[in-house]
C-alpha cells in the first residue's frame, strides 16, 4: 500500500458521496484530506499519524486507519451498496460530473447509460436547471461514442484484456497448453480483437468452459476447433478467437496466427524457394508433413535464428542478424522514475529497494521540476534536499548506483526550467515537454533544440508527447529531430510506458538513433513496463550497443561522468 492509494481511496469515497447525495460538507473534508496527503512528502512508512497532518479531522482519520490496517474500507463498502454500478460508469462521459449525475438519478430516475440516452433524446435533461440544449446533446453524444465498439484498443488495454483471459485459461481443466497468438503477441500498439491457441485433447469441454465463462458476452461462432466469442470488462468488449490444436501442430498454429502477414508472407517465400510448404499444420516437404517441438525448431528448420514474435514485422527480419538485437535480460539500470517528492507514490529509498529487486545495477532518480506544479514539481531548494538525502543513503546500497537527476520542464519559449548552476550539481538530467502541446512545429522544434544544445541535458524524455489510442502529441519534425540528437550527442527516450511507448518502433527503425528505454515509474509495480519498453526496441530492430542502459555499471558510470 502506498499514499497513492490512500489518496485514491479518499477520492473514491468523495465521488460516491457525490453520487449518492452526500452533505456537500463531508465530500470536501475527504477531497481536503486527500491533498493535504498529496502535498506532504513524506512516503506512507514515514507517516505516523494522519490526524496530525493539517486538513484531516478524526472521522476521516479513522477512515484511513482502518484502510491501513486492514486493506479495507467499511464505508466505502457502503456506499457501493447503495451507489449503482451504471451510474459509476456514466463518470466515464466527459462532459459529467458526479454531482450532475446524482441529479440526474435523482430527477430523472436515470440508472443506465442506454436511460439516459433516451432522457437525452426525449429533450427532458435541457429541462433541468443547470443542464442547457448544448449539454444535452454533448451527453447523447458522448454516450454513443462510449456505446459503439472501437474499432481498435491500444495496447494497454489488449494486455489487461489478456491477463483476464490467461487467468481463467490457467484454471480451466482439459487445457495442456496455451499461448497468447495475433497482434496482442507482437505487442501492436492498436488491436482489434485477441487470438489464443489451446493444446487440448478434449476441445468440447473446453469450449464448454469457455462460453460459461462471466465476462463471456457472446458467441459469435462455436465449431469443432475454434470458438469466437465477445467478452465484456467494464465498459470495453472486444472479440476473442480460440483456437483449439494437437501437440504435433501446436507451434507452427502458434507461428501462423501470431502473424504479421508480412513475416508469414515472407516466410512461405523461403519455403517455396527449398520446394517445400508451410501451413498452420506444419511443413510439407516431398509430400510429409513435419511438425517441430517448439518455434525455435521450426526457424531452425530453415537455418534462421529464433525471432522475437515483437520483431516478426515487415518480413526484413528473417534478413538481418537478429542476435545483438535487445532483449529484458539485457536492461542494466532505469533511467527515469519518480518519488513521493514530485508525483510518484514512493519514496526515494523504496524506489532503490525496488530497483535492487529488479536486479538492476544503477538507476537515477528523476522527479519533475518546479513549473511542473499539476505535479509537485521540485524547486531549488527542495532538490538539494533530495540530493542530499540520495547522497546519505547511497552507502547503504552498495550493490546499485543512485544517481541523482531530475525530468526537468522544457518551458513554453525554449528556456529550461534550471539553470546551468543548478544542472551542474545533478548527475544527469533529462528535458521533456509537459505544456503548450498545440504550439507549431517551428515552435516545437525550437524548443527541443534549446534543450538538446543545453550541455547538461543528456536526454529527451518521452519525445512527442503522444499518448497510443488517445492524443496525437505535439508537432515534431523526426528527420531534424533525429538530425539534432546526433550533433548534440543527446539521447532519446523509448518510454516504456505501455500508454506512451514513446518514440514509437517505426520512428527509431533504421533511424540510428542512441536510445535510452524508461519506464517513467511513478509506483513500483511501473517498473514492470520496461517489457513494453524492450518490445518497442525490438519492434524497431534496436541492437544492444544503441541503448545506454544496457552499458555495463563500470561503463554507464564512465558515460555519465564524461559529460556530452
Ligand atoms: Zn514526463
Ligand atoms: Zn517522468
Amino acid at each position: 500500500m502506498t499514499k497513492k492509494d490512500i489518496i485514491n481511496l479518499l477520492e473514491t469515497i468523495a465521488t460516491y458521496m457525490e453520487l449518492s447525495l452526500e452533505n456537500p460538507f463531508k465530500v470536501s473534508a475527504y477531497r481536503k484530506a486527500a491533498a493535504a496527503i498529496e502535498r506532504d512528502p513524506r512516503a506512507l512508512s514515514e507517516i505516523e499519524d494522519f490526524s496530525e497532518m493539517k486538513g484531516i479531522g478524526k472521522g476521516v482519520n479513522d477512515v484511513i486507519t482502518e484502510y491501513v490496517e486492514t486493506g479495507r474500507s467499511s464505508i466505502l463498502d457502503d456506499l457501493k451498496e447503495t451507489v449503482p454500478v451504471s451510474l459509476v460508469q456514466m463518470l466515464k462521459l466527459p462532459t459529467l460530473g458526479p454531482k450532475k449525475i446524482a441529479k440526474l438519478h435523482k430527477e430523472l430516475g436515470v440508472v443506465t447509460l442506454e436511460g439516459l440516452k433516451a432522457e437525452c433524446v426525449a429533450g427532458n435533461v435541457s429541462e433541468l436547471s443547470g443542464f442547457g440544449k448544448k449539454t444535452e446533446d454533448n451527453i447523447s453524444k458522448a454516450i454513443d461514442e462510449l456505446l459503439t465498439r472501437p474499432e481498435t484498443y491500444p495496447i494497454e488495454k489488449i494486455q489487461t484484456f489478456r491477463k483476464i483471459i490467461e487467468a481463467s485459461l490457467d484454471e480451466i481443466t482439459g487445457i495442456d497448453r496455451y499461448d497468447i497468438a495475433g497482434s496482442a503477441r507482437r505487442y501492436k500498439e492498436m488491436s482489434k480483437d485477441l487470438d489464443f491457441i489451446v493444446q487440448t485433447t478434449d476441445a468440447h469441454s473446453v469450449a464448454e468452459a469457455l462460453v460459461n465463462l462471466p465476462f463471456v458476452k457472446d458467441v459469435v461462432a462455436r465449431g469443432e476447433r475454434k470458438l469466437s466469442v465477445v467478452i465484456a470488462h467494464d465498459l470495453d468488449q472486444i472479440g476473442v478467437d480460440i483456437r483449439f490444436v494437437t501437440a504435433e501442430a501446436y507451434h507452427t498454429t502458434l507461428h501462423h496466427f501470431t502473424g504479421s502477414k508480412e513475416h508469414n508472407v515472407k516466410m512461405r517465400q523461403i519455403a517455396k524457394s527449398r520446394g517445400e510448404k508451410v501451413s498452420e499444420y506444419g511443413v510439407e516437404k516431398e509430400g510429409e508433413l513435419l511438425t517441430f517441438e517448439s518455434e525455435s525448431d521450426f526457424f531452425s528448420h530453415f537455418d534462421l535464428p529464433y525471432i522475437a514474435p515483437t520483431m516478426r514485422e515487415t518480413g526484413e527480419e528473417t534478413d538481418i542478424e537478429v542476435s545483438d538485437i535487445v532483449t529484458l535480460d539485457d536492461i542494466r539500470g532505469d533511467l527515469h522514475m519518480h518519488t513521493v517528492y514530485s508525483d510518484g507514490a514512493h519514496s526515494v529509498r523504496e524506489m532503490v529497494e525496488a530497483c535492487i529487486d529488479k536486479g538492476y545495477d544503477y538507476m537515477i532518480i528523476t522527479d519533475h521540476s518546479k513549473s511542473l506544479r499539476v505535479a509537485n514539481g521540485l524547486d531549488e531548494d527542495r532538490l538539494w534536499q533530495q540530493i542530499e538525502e540520495i547522497k546519505k543513503i547511497r552507502p547503504e546500497y552498495p550493490g546499485i548506483d543512485i544517481y541523482t537527476g531530475t525530468e526537468m520542464d522544457i518551458l513554453k519559449d525554449g528556456s529550461l526550467d534550471f539553470s546551468e548552476d543548478m544542472l551542474k550539481e545533478l548527475d544527469y538530467v533529462i528535458a521533456a515537454i509537459h505544456s503548450s502541446f498545440q504550439q507549431t512545429e517551428d515552435e516545437i522544434m525550437h524548443r527541443l533544440r534549446s534543450a538538446c544544445e543545453n550541455p547538461y541535458v543528456r536526454h529527451i524524455a518521452h519525445p512527442t508527447g503522444r499518448l497510443i489510442g488517445g492524443r496525437a502529441g505535439y508537432a515534431v519534425d523526426f528527420e531534424k529531430l533525429i538530425q539534432m540528437s546526433k550533433d548534440t550527442r543527446t539521447v532519446m527516450e523509448v518510454n516504456a510506458n505501455p500508454r506512451r511507448l514513446d518514440l514509437s518502433s517505426s520512428v527509431i527503425r533504421n533511424s540510428g538513433l542512441m536510445l535510452t528505454v524508461n519506464t517513467d515509474a511513478h509506483h513500483t509495480q511501473h517498473l514492470e513496463f520496461m517489457e513494453y519498453g524492450t518490445a518497442t526496441l525490438q519492434k524497431g530492430l534496436i541492437e544492444k550497443h544503441q541503448v545506454i542502459n544496457t552499458f555495463s555499471r563500470e561503463d554507464f558510470r564512465e558515460w555519465v561522468k564524461k559529460g556530452k
